[in-house]
């Protein structure tokens, strides 16, 4: 199933396609980088982003039948969507592969990332692209990743959320859950305080531990 962002955007609204790793990680997560413009650098995100530094650098190389392309910019005028891949094979049909600093993750949002890479390469070189691979760094393996119908239409899905919550900016409620442990904004986005459910709960607490003090 193909699904189509609205047409009334023009070529300036495209959105990164990083923020489809963050979508589907939490969509409070996306709005807090993506909306509010928060960022928050730590050990894991600074070693991947020296990652990324070291593997964007534009350049080009071939190994027996193999060009390797790096820093690739990406485009789609379908999902309005932009970005770079780290590296893309031409073998000779185009493989993207996209770098992490850690491990594979129980959520899909690396392969959505990497779906969308294929998405933009499809449009860009009139291709079909079958397979890409995530490369990890602990342990340093490579994950192929299989363009299956069901990953297309997630990550179709997922781009068009992306767009709808743009368009409303909007910064959804917190979910808590166990995943906010491995959130750099766990500190920003303070869970516990700003989810629907939870934040007249907890700013009672407050309240009631700042009459303790006094
Ligand atoms: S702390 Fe939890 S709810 Fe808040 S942005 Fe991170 S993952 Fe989402």
């Amino acid at each position: 199933m193909s699904i189509a962002v609205s047409t009334s955007e023009t070529d300036d609204d495209a959105l990164p396609i990083s923020g489809l790793q963050h979508l589907a990680f939490c969509p409070r997560q996306w709005a807090l980088i993506h909306l509010e413009q928060v960022w928050v650098e730590n050990i894991r995100t600074a070693e991947g982003r020296l990652l990324h530094e070291r593997a964007d650098l534009p350049g080009e190389s071939r190994r027996a039948n193999v060009r390797t392309v790096r820093g690739m910019w990406l485009r789609s005028e379908r999902l309005h969507l932009t970005g770079r891949a780290d590296i893309v094979e031409f073998k000779p049909e185009p493989f993207p592969v996209e770098y992490k600093r850690g491990k594979s993750k129980p959520t899909d949002c690396d392969t959505v990332q990497l779906c969308a890479q294929a998405l933009c390469l499809e449009e860009m070189l009139q291709a079909t692209i079958g397979r890409g691979a995530i490369f990890y760094g602990n342990p340093r393996r490579r994950l192929e990743v299989e363009f299956t119908p069901q990953l297309r239409s997630r990550t179709e899905e997922l781009t068009a959320t992306m767009h709808r919550l743009y368009r409303s900016s909007i910064t959804p409620a917190a979910t808590p859950g166990p995943y906010c442990r491995n959130c750099s904004l766990v500190h920003v986005c303070l869970p516990e305080a700003t989810s629907q459910d939870d934040a007249a709960q907890w700013v009672a607490l407050q309240l009631r531990s700042l009459q303790q003090d006094v």
